[in-house]
């Protein structure tokens, strides 16, 4: 629903601009940036948890997927003359073409072709993607390096592919490349313009790198540079060089510059970083402070942009709409700017005294009503905002979306169409981060823009797994993290855990109590294992547990930390630090809690102890991300008896999850009654190995010690 026109531009009166250089207008200050450290956020990105805002509401998993199903059905092959949006197109060498169009406009748009193939990669169907995808890439491309648009996209294309307009419209590359990313993620990559991640890596260098070309065009001279502003680190409304000296709120995707930033081409990670830091601060910017209102248009300092080609381009329009699903979907992901739960809170609130049903669906932007429709895609994006509301009136949002129809009529198919059926995947979490399988670039080659260097680097990547991994996950790049400790020092960790360990390559913390007769007895061999990259934590001088708690009959006076003060508890661990660190030479370590026990009274004994460790195991089971890890209480699954199948379940939770996981075994193939079958042990461990590409395996310290760094306050 853009308002780009096909109106030809008087190109003549147009050279005073060209004094202007084409990416930095120098009339507008950049918002502020910080480029610091790539943090992680507290989202779905680290959690894997996306909610499901039906489920909340009560709707069944079943009635939930009967209703995307049905808007899918109904969207993508309902009745082809009243329903759907989707077409078949025949077939060329590589396959099915299929096209999207804007039935009202009699068009094909990039924006319709990139949103069906997002919506197609996370519905998994890959059939029609493909289509869509081989659609864009035979009649919307422009490969001829003559041509001022080469390398993008054409905006609009008669039903017949041929143009309407020969330059792009930025919303639509950038789902491309998004949609291109996730069925890497999905499917694979497979080859020429199958390579869905070398095109998403092409696609995105063009969009920061395209030169400033001038040339014909079939619709006259045109003058195309970069999709971006350099000054402003943000998202242009086109890349032409008159009319891209502003930007539409509405094109700023933060969630998907997050995943650039780590998936993109490595020369342009810290752009798209910088940009989605960017685009929050200009959500605020450009937003009304009492509606939450976003003009269609706006400068790169938030103002709105007055059009003399879109009358409504100052005001809260069509392509508006998008905004607060852009905020609250970055809210969703990655959790990094609470402005953006204010924002959804204010908007939600504004349309509420519209009149939640009757609401209109174009206002200025403080809330005078300019169009009285109440719109299905407003309601659906309305919907979407509830993933950052806080308010209980969100809810309504949430429900009025499951309680309209899916758009059929003739001014709604197309544009509220394909928002309802994003806005659905949306709020039932089934709209996914996919990450792609493999880097296809290895940091600091990427500054080719020719798809084949890229593709020549994927299947490199692809022929040596071992030097694959996952790009972006929060794990130095891997999906998880998993820490395998030994707790007591039992003769069983010298004899059957490191041979086993070394035999895979694999390091381990082994938490040593400094009284026990197995450290004395063998500490060259200790020693040895320290030297070899293993851990020997602090599991305390004595052992001594809380003998006042239930079944606790083994502990015994001398050894009950409930007689103990915090003072002789904290000389006792600083004693066994000092016998440790005579073995290994190491100053730094971690420690874990006798018997889990966390304090003496009422006091928090390691809260003396904190500068003295990079952290403590607890014994309490869970899964965690990095940002909501306790580095006073570790968590971790204690292992008596259970199969490698429950092992290698956790592990792959943990993958799924990006979270860290922490195993506590004491007897492995006996040794202690509390034990683990020697062959479970095994198979845990060559999964761990075969899988190692995707996990970070390492000792507790390695992995404290980065949790710590990424957290602004040791708690
Ligand atoms: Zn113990």
């Amino acid at each position: 629903m853009k308002a780009l026109m096909f109106v030809l531009v008087c190109f003549c009166a147009l050279p005073h601009l060209f004094a202007q250089s084409a990416v930095t207008p120098a009339t507008q200050p950049a918002p502020a940036l910080t480029t610091a450290m790539l943090t992680n956020g507290n989202g779905a990105y680290v959690t894997g948890h996306y909610r499901n805002l039906f489920k909340e509401r009560g709707h069944s998993e079943a009635e939930i997927t009967a209703k995307v199903e049905k808007a899918f059905s109904q969207l993508f092959h309902g009745d082809s003359a009243s329903q759907a949006v989707y077409f078949p197109a025949g077939a060329n060498a590589n396959g099915a073409l299929a096209y999207v169009s804007d039935v009202p406009h009699h068009d094909i748009r990039s924006e319709g072709m990139s949103y069906g193939m997002m919506i197609t990669v996370q519905l998994d169907k890959k059939a029609e993607f493909d289509a869509i995808w081989n659609y864009a890439m035979t009649y919307m491309y422009i490969s001829d390096p003559a041509h001022p648009s080469e390398g993008y996209f054409s905006w609009s294309l008669k039903r017949d592919g041929s143009p309407n307009e020969e330059t792009p419209a930025p919303d639509g590359e950038e789902y491309f490349v998004m949609a291109l990313y996730f069925a890497a993620g999905r499917w694979g990559n497979g080859q020429g313009i199958y390579n869905y991640q070398a095109w998403a890596d092409k696609i995105l260098t063009t969009m920061r790198h395209h030169p400033l070309k001038s040339g014909p065009t079939k619709f006259g001279p045109r003058n195309i540079a970069a999709m971006v502003n350099e000054n402003a680190k943000m998202i242009r409304f086109v890349p032409g060089v008159e009319r891209g000296v502003f930007s539409d709120p509405s094109y700023h995707l933060p969630a998907f510059y997050e995943l650039w930033a780590r998936w993109g081409p490595s020369a342009d990670r810290a752009f798209w970083a910088a940009a989605a830091d960017t685009s929050r601060v200009f959500f605020q910017r450009a937003t009304n402070s009492r509606t939450g209102l976003a003009p269609d248009y706006a400068n790169f300092d938030g103002t709105p942009f007055v059009s003399g080609r879109n009358t409504r381009s100052a005001n809260f329009s069509f392509d508006s709409w998008r905004t607060a699903s852009n905020w609250s979907v970055d809210w969703a992901w990655w959790q990094k700017d609470k402005g953006e739960q204010a924002l959804s809170d204010r908007i939600q609130a504004f349309f509420a005294s519209q009149g939640r049903d009757t609401y209109g669906c174009q206002y200025t932007l403080n809330g005078e009503k300019l169009d009285n429709r109440h719109a299905s895609g407003l309601v659906a994006t309305n919907a979407v905002a509830s993933l950052a509301a806080t308010q209980a009136l969100s809810r309504e949002y949430t429900e009025a979306l499951w309680n309209s129809p899916v758009p059929q009529e003739l001014v709604e198919r197309y544009y509220d169409g394909l928002l309802y059926i994003m806005s659905l995947l949306h709020c039932s979490g089934r709209y996914r981060i996919y990450p792609p399988k493999e880097l296809s670039i290895a940091p600091g080659q990427m500054s080719s823009t020719h798809a084949a260097a890229s593709q020549a680097t994927a299947s490199a990547a692809a022929a040596s797994p071992a030097t694959a991994s996952l790009a972006g996950g929060p794990w130095h790049n891997k999906q998880c993290a998993v820490v395998l400790t030994y707790d007591d020092a039992i003769d069983i960790d010298l004899d059957n855990v490191l041979p086993e360990l070394d035999s895979a390559g694999l390091k381990a913390t082994f938490y040593l109590i400094g009284s026990s007769p197995i450290v004395k007895g063998r500490v060259a061999e200790w020693k040895k294992a320290a030297a070899e990259g293993h851990e020997l934590g602090n599991h305390s001088l004595f052992h001594p547990c809380d003998g006042s708690k239930p079944g606790r009959g083994f502990v015994t006076p001398k050894t009950d930390l409930s007689k103990y003060t915090v003072k002789r508890a904290v000389s006792e661990i600083r004693a066994n630090n000092d016998l440790l660190n005579s073995i290994d030479g190491k100053k730094t370590r971690t420690f874990a809690y006798p018997c889990g026990d966390l304090t003496i009274g009422d006091t928090l004994f390691y809260d003396s102890l904190k500068g003295d460790f990079a952290g403590a195991r607890g014994v309490r089971p869970g899964l965690e991300t990095a940002d909501s890890i306790n580095l006073s209480d570790i968590r971790c699954y204690g292992i008596n008896g259970q199969s490698a199948d429950y092992m290698i379940g956790l592990v792959k939770k943990a993958m799924d999850t990006h979270r860290l996981l922490v195993f506590l075994f004491h007897g492995v193939g006996g040794g202690h009654s509390i034990n683990v079958a020697l062959e479970s042990h095994r198979q845990l461990i060559r999964f761990l190995k075969e899988q190692e590409a995707r996990i970070w395996i390492a000792p507790m310290v390695d992995v404290a010690e980065y949790v710590r760094a990424g957290q602004p306050v040791y708690r």
